[in-house]
């Protein structure tokens, strides 16, 4: 049977969503695009598409199984209210929404529906290297982990539409998602710590450093530099009892020229997580063609923005910021949800 898919906001991840979903993955079709510029949807459309006037119009169509969120955050809630309302699987891409208040309205119709149809796009936990990894940890060979470090470096964010805020509430959501599936505990503080301002841009607040207190006491630092000129760099390493499980450096080409032998570092992250985003749709396939999810939940998009919202009153108070989890209803009953 082949998947027939709708995406809403046709922007940067929206195209290169559209261009997997037809190029590269099979037992899916994109049926129906819309965005809020239908000049841009249009020209995003692929062949056969329908160009939807609204998102609702999109949700309701008979020609659309399921359906892709890539509009901008706060567009989202709407959205996914909406899908929930019809029971169309979606995919969701990060953030889940953009306040805890929201988080808790989605997963409220989501338990009242009865069966999880959300996936957020955290496409790190589909990413080999990061699979790698969390064998290694929950293989316990080295030991229980005790501190863990991520360093999420972009070579450069949209000046003037990308703000102080965003290193905390939209790019520290992949760290703190990431910690909480590697290490399958949930985040229980945040503090914040700002060094020596970059000049690179401008007035931005960066870089930041981040701890995450996970429950069981591990703590990670997170390193967010997102101006830092030189590529899209994201590092992990987990320092255990008996040892340390990292990240490997990617592969990438080796250039030789007049400057010495060198390695060319991704320029951001569609090039760096180019499989995970494939594998991650290829996995949402699979479950939205049974009609649900199985990927990160809207658990798991509720604790992230449970964490952007302490980070935030870190950085105001300078202080460990509590982090106080509601009961997870018994839909999102795996510890932390667990990859494929
Ligand atoms: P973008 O280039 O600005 O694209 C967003 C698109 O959605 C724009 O065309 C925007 O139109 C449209 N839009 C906004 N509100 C809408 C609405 N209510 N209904 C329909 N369309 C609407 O942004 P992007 O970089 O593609 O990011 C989109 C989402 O993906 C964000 O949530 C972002 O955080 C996430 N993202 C995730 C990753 C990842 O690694 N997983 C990477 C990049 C982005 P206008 O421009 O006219 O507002």
């Amino acid at each position: 049977m082949t998947l027939k898919v709708g995406v809403i906001g046709t922007g940067m991840i929206g195209q290169d969503h559209i261009r997997r979903l037809t190029q590269v993955l099979s037992g899916v079709q994109v049926t129906g695009v819309t965005d809020i510029d239908l000049e841009r949807a249009a020209s995003a459309a692929p062949a056969g598409a329908d160009v939807f006037d609204t998102p609702q119009a999109l949700i309701r169509s008979d020609k659309v199984d399921a359906v892709v969120i890539c509009s901008w955050g706060p567009a989202h809630e709407e959205q996914l209210l909406d899908c929930i309302q019809v029971g169309k699987p979606v995919f969701c891409e990060k953030p889940l929404v953009t306040s805890t208040e929201a988080a808790l309205r989605v997963m409220e119709a989501e338990v009242a529906f009865g069966r999880r149809l959300v996936q957020v796009g955290f496409m790190r936990r589909f990413d080999a290297d990061y699979r790698r990894l969390k064998a290694v940890i929950d293989g316990g060979t080295l030991g229980l982990p005790l501190m863990y470090k991520s360093v999420h470096r972009n070579a450069s964010v949209p000046a003037g539409l990308y703000t102080s805020d965003m290193p905390l509430n939209d790019t520290l959501v992949h760290d703190a998602d990431i910690s909480r599936w590697l290490l399958g505990d949930e985040i229980a503080g945040v503090e914040v710590r700002l060094p020596r301002k970059s000049r690179q841009g401008g007035e931005l607040r960066d870089p930041h450093i981040v701890l995450l207190h996970m429950a069981s006491g591990v703590i990670v630092d997170v390193e967010i530099s997102v101006n830092i000129a030189y590529g899209y760099d994201i590092r992990g390493e987990a320092s255990c009892e008996r040892g340390i499980a990292a990240l490997p450096n990617r592969p990438a080409t080796v250039i030789t020229d007049a400057r010495g032998i060198r390695q060319a570092i991704p320029e951001d992250w569609r090039e760096r997580f180019i499989e995970a985003y494939d594998q991650e749709f290829r996995e949402w396939i699979v479950a939205a063609g049974q009609g649900t999810a199985t990927g990160p939940s809207t658990w798991d998009g509720y604790a992230a923005t449970l964490v952007a919202d302490a980070a935030l009153r870190a950085v105001a108070s300078g202080q460990l910021e509590e982090i106080a989890m509601r009961d997870k209803p018994a839909l999102y009953a795996a510890p932390v949800q667990q990859a494929a």
